[in-house]
């Protein structure tokens, strides 16, 4: 069974695997506030929110101060790289 939809080019994913290794997706976490029993909603340093599992939260990141890679930040840079790419072909 496929998982994925392939929307993105072998070379867009090796360039975004590469950019991720190297932690350019990673923000700052700036607020936690609980939205669920188990989720917390994470307000990161970019502006974007996401909701994260607390127990994932809590053993990734014991300390305050944190950071966490930002989905939304990754799937624009995906995006854009892939829209560019689309226009060179
Ligand atoms: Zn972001």
């Amino acid at each position: 069974m496929l998982t994925s939809d392939r929307k993105y080019s072998p070379e867009v994913i090796r360039r975004y695997r590469e950019l991720d290794g190297r932690g350019e997706f990673k923000r700052k976490i700036q607020q936690r506030s609980p939205v669920a029993p188990n989720y917390d909603e994470v307000l990161l340093e970019c502006g974007h929110r996401g909701e994260y599992d607390v127990r994932l939260l809590d053993r990734m990141f014991p300390a305050a101060s944190s950071t966490l890679n930002c989905n939304q930040c990754a799937s624009d840079w995906l995006e854009a790289a892939q829209g560019a790419e689309g226009k060179q072909a």
